[in-house]
């Protein structure tokens, strides 16, 4: 195993953190560089899921079928930013490619066999760091207004949840009543994915694997990383805005924000924005025991410790452009219709950017240019899940161990 190398982790979000926690586990002397403090970037604000269930890509052929119909109705979970499109489009037409049912099958495995090593990870991360509090298991359910509805909008998930032997159960009317007593009567199909688990603050979890970090010995930057200088084809300092870093290597997990830098030391990837929104209620006095996505509508409801959030929608503009919430405060009134009781008190709003590749899959991996740099971004809606699993992997990558799955999937010099 290398030993005891200077490694900075660019980006403190649940993938840089993580690396940055397994690297320092293993007697590295790392460096996490961020401006904000971790956790308080798109890992902030997402629905806390943990999905070992999450199989599906984000691309399918139905969806494509159906963005046009998407894009043109304001009230759809899908939005564009029409101003976007010219620089958004070869992304489009990259994620348009990947749709066809071949390419879907074979990123459905590669996430597959992510989401199910997923779990290992968090409860290292959740024991070590004394994260335990924060932490519920019961699943995650979809509901609908009729089992139709339920099964046409669940269909792709329960093809490949077949095919990856993930459990889940269909629920009645009375068994969906009595898990979720708070929800409104007129729901009466139910779909419980069983072994999922959630987290209570996204953004506390981030920070309590950073405390780890730091109490065993790691170092934070609070900087921007702005480039790279070489001595071959290695880095040998990060240029930040706190002044220039000499290391021995360079994890570049920076989330949305990683393209330019990949970039700038030699590899050109079309990762893009798929940004995203939520909004705070106050809990009602009979709340959710576990999230719920509404089929009907296409967003979660999702208890935390600091009260419902809703979260749904897909807003495909530039990550520097500035939030436009009204989309998402419009799913107040419909989410007080599924939860009785439900204020309609908003108690902020917050928009993030998931980082998103044309072929739904992360790029996990050495860059195939730049002898002493690792890449870890582009987890799209699933970062919270695969983010611990991916410092384990990135960790042992550095240290030269078999990380116990074939990578091939995830690499940086994959066609996409
Ligand atoms: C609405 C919504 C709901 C979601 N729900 C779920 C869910 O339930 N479950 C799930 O698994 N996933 C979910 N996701 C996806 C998940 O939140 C993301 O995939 C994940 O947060 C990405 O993590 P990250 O560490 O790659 O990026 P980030 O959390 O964005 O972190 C990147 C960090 O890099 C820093 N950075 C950027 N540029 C630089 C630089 N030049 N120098 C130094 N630092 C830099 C940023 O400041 C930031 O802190 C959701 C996302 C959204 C938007």
């Amino acid at each position: 195993m290398a030993d005891g190398l200077r490694i900075a982790v660019i980006g403190a979000g649940i993938v840089g953190t993580a690396c940055a926690f397994f690297l320092q586990r293993d007697g590295h002397r790392v460096t996490l560089i961020d401006p904000r403090e971790p956790g308080t970037g798109t890992s902030f604000g997402n629905a806390g899921v943990i999905s070992q269930g999450s199989v599906s890509p984000v691309g399918t052929p139905g969806l494509l079928l159906k963005v046009p119909a998407l894009l043109l109705d304001r009230t759809s979970p899908l939005a564009i930013r029409w101003a976007y499109l010219p620089r958004l489009l070869p992304w489009l037409l990259r994620f348009a490619l990947a749709c066809r049912p071949a390419r879907v099958e074979a990123a459905a495995a590669a996430i597959a066999a992510l989401t199910e090593r997923c779990d290992r990870a968090h409860d290292l991360v959740i024991q070590e760091c004394g994260l335990g509090d924060l932490v519920r298991s019961g699943g995650w359910l979809k509901v609908a207004r009729s089992k139709e509805v339920l099964l046409d909008a669940t269909a792709t998930d329960r093809r490949f949840w077949d095919r990856f032997g993930r459990r889940y159960e269909l629920l009645e009317a009375a068994d969906l009543r009595a898990l979720e007593p708070a929800l409104a009567r007129d729901l009466v199909a139910g779909l419980l994915i069983t072994d999922n688990r959630y987290i209570l603050d996204p953004c506390a979890y981030v920070q309590g694997i950073a405390r780890g970090f730091l109490e065993r010995g790691g170092t934070y930057l609070r900087a921007e990383a702005r480039g790279f200088a070489f001595e071959a084809s290695r880095i040998v300092t990060v240029g930040t805005t706190a002044g220039p870093l000499p290391v021995d290597g360079v994890v570049l997990a920076a989330g949305a924000f990683s393209k330019r830098l990949a970039a700038l030391a030699g590899t050109r990837l079309p990762l893009d924005a798929e940004r995203g929104y939520h909004v705070m209620l106050p809990h009602p006095e009979r709340t959710l025991g576990r999230p719920v996505y509404s089929c009907e509508h296409g967003f979660v409801m999702a208890p935390m410790a600091a009260g419902i959030r809703l979260t749904g929608g897909v807003e495909l503009a530039s990550p520097w452009a500035p939030p436009d919430d009204r989309r998402i405060r419009r799913l107040v009134p419909l989410a007080q219709r599924l939860l009785p009781g439900l204020s309609g008190e908003i108690l902020s709003t917050w928009q993030g950017c998931r980082p998103t590749l044309p072929d739904s899959l992360p790029v996990i991996g050495p860059s195939p240019v730049t002898a002493n740099l690792w890449l870890a971004f582009g987890h799209q809606h699933i970062g919270l899940t695969l983010g611990p699993l991916t410092g384990r992997i990135v960790a042992d990558l550095v240290a030269g161990r078999d990380p116990g799955l074939d990578l091939s999937p995830y690499r940086p010099d994959r066609p996409i």
